[in-house]
C-alpha cells in the first residue's frame, strides 16, 4: 500500500519552512509523495484577508517545480467555498482507495482543530501527523484543551527542525520592503515582486 502525505494550507505565500518540514516528515514516515493542497478559504481564517486562491496556487506550483516528491492539487480551489479537510480527505480516499493517507499539519493547526468539521471522520480517513513548530508547546496546548486528549492519542507526533518562518512574517517583511531571501524559494519571491503582492492594497477578500 502506498503512503501519501496530505499537506493543506493557505500558503499565502508558500515558504521554505513548508518545504523543509514536509521533506522531514516525508523521510521520517517513509511517504512516497506529499500532496500540497492550497485551500480556497480555510475555516479558521474567515475573518482574515487572504490573497486570491489562484495566486496562492501559482506560488505553490513554482515552489514545487524542482521537487518531484511533492505535488500540488487545486481540488479545494476548484471546489470553492470553505475548504473542509474532511471533505477533501473523503474525495482522496475515494479516488485512491489503496493509498494510506497521512494528514500533515503544524501544531498551531491543532489549536484550530475544534473548529474543524467532523474531526472524528478525519481520524477514520487518515493518520493525523502533527509537527512541532517554534512558539507552540505541545504540553501547554493539550492541557488547555482536554477535548484534544482523545485525538492526541491517535496522532503521530513528529519533531521537525525549528524553523522560525511564517507566511505572516514574509507578508510583513515585504510590506516594510525588507529582504525575504532565504525565507522562500527565489521563484516565489520573483513572482511576488512581479505581481506586487503584499504591498498593503494588493490583498483581496474572496
Ligand atoms: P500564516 O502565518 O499566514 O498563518 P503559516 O506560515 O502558518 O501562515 P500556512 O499556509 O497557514 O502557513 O501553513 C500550512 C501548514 O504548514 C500548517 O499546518 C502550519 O502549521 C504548517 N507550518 C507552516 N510553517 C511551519 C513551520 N515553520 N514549522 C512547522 N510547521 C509549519
Amino acid at each position: 500500500m502506498s503512503r501519501l502525505g496530505v499537506f493543506g494550507g493557505t500558503f499565502d505565500p508558500i515558504h521554505s519552512g513548508h518545504l523543509r518540514v514536509a521533506e522531514e516528515v516525508r523521510n521520517y514516515l517513509h511517504l512516497e509523495k506529499i500532496l500540497f493542497l492550497p485551500s480556497f478559504r480555510p475555516p479558521h481564517k474567515l475573518e482574515e484577508e487572504i490573497s486570491e486562491a489562484q495566486t496562492r496556487y501559482e506560488m505553490v506550483v513554482l515552489a514545487l517545480e524542482d521537487h518531484p516528491q511533492f505535488e500540488v492539487s487545486d481540488m479545494e480551489i476548484r471546489k470553492g467555498g470553505i475548504s473542509f479537510t474532511v471533505e477533501t480527505l473523503t474525495v482522496l480516499r475515494k479516488s485512491c482507495p489503496k493509498t494510506e493517507l497521512f494528514l500533515i499539519m503544524g501544531i498551531d493547526q491543532l489549536i484550530e482543530m475544534e473548529t474543524w468539521k467532523d474531526p472524528k471522520t478525519i481520524f477514520q480517513l487518515a493518520h493525523v501527523v502533527v509537527m512541532s513548530r517554534p512558539g507552540y508547546k505541545r504540553e501547554k496546548i493539550v492541557d488547555r484543551r482536554p477535548e484534544t486528549l482523545e485525538w492526541q492519542s491517535k496522532m503521530l507526533w513528529v519533531e521537525v527542525s525549528p524553523i522560525e518562518i511564517s507566511s505572516t512574517m514574509i507578508r510583513e517583511r515585504i510590506r516594510r520592503s525588507e529582504p525575504v531571501q532565504d525565507l522562500l524559494p527565489q521563484k516565489v519571491e520573483d513572482y511576488i515582486l512581479q505581481k506586487g503582492l503584499y504591498k498593503s492594497s494588493s490583498l483581496q477578500l474572496q
